[in-house]
């Protein structure tokens, strides 16, 4: 069944969102970007400054940083991943998200997962695993290690503004990125190759 009318319908419903009290403080609310039928949905917390300036997901300097990833995995952000957050409007001054704030927003990502319906799930960071899998999740311990989310593969990384301020962690990312290639592999193509 075609999707992209009930995501346009959602992209909607969330542009003009005044559930919480975070709408009173974005500029535009982030939906996400990517093809409807994504195979790999990557998932992180929050919109940033630049993300609420344009209304795009990871266009800042963590988004340059997972482009390259992607890139360095021949995944491709009009191919191959839909990128979202948990949360759909920046909190101010990037402050971390209220619980009542990801309650609030978290049916519009669970009915975008419903709706692209993605083999693959990877959260970047340590609050979208929180909310969706696992409340007592450890970042440093767990990352890597794959998870079900109903009858979904999900594999829990590092957000990307962590590798900026650690670079050595982004031994480890890659390492949980290749277990996503993997994967992949798999599940949807088994002639996928990293590039060399
Ligand atoms: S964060 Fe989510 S629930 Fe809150 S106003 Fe934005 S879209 Fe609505």
């Amino acid at each position: 069944m075609d999707n992209t009318e009930e995501l346009k319908a959602l992209f909607y419903e969330v542009r003009q969102c005044t559930q919480c009290p975070l709408h009173k403080t974005r500029t535009k609310a982030v939906f996400g970007n990517g093809l409807p039928d994504s195979p790999i949905m990557l998932i992180g917390e929050a919109p940033g400054y630049d993300e609420d300036q344009t209304g795009k997901a990871f266009v800042g300097r963590s988004g340059q940083l997972l482009d390259k990833i992607l890139q360095a995995c021949n995944f491709h952000r009009r191919k191959h991943v839909f990128i979202g957050n948990i949360l759909k409007c920046r909190p101010p001054k990037n402050r971390n998200p209220e619980p009542e704030e990801v309650q609030t927003c978290l049916p519009y990502l669970m009915k975008q997962i419903e709706l692209i319906n993605p083999k693959i799930l990877v959260t970047l960071g340590a609050v979208p695993v929180k909310t969706l899998v696992d409340k007592d999740f450890k970042i440093t311990r767990q990352h890597g290690e794959w998870m079900q989310l109903e009858d979904r593969w999900l594999l829990p990384t590092f957000h990307p503004s962590a590798l900026l301020r650690n670079p050595a962690l982004k031994r480890d990312a890659w390492s949980d990125f290749q277990k996503v290639v993997e994967k992949y592999q798999e599940l949807v193509d088994p002639e996928h190759k990293i590039k060399s």
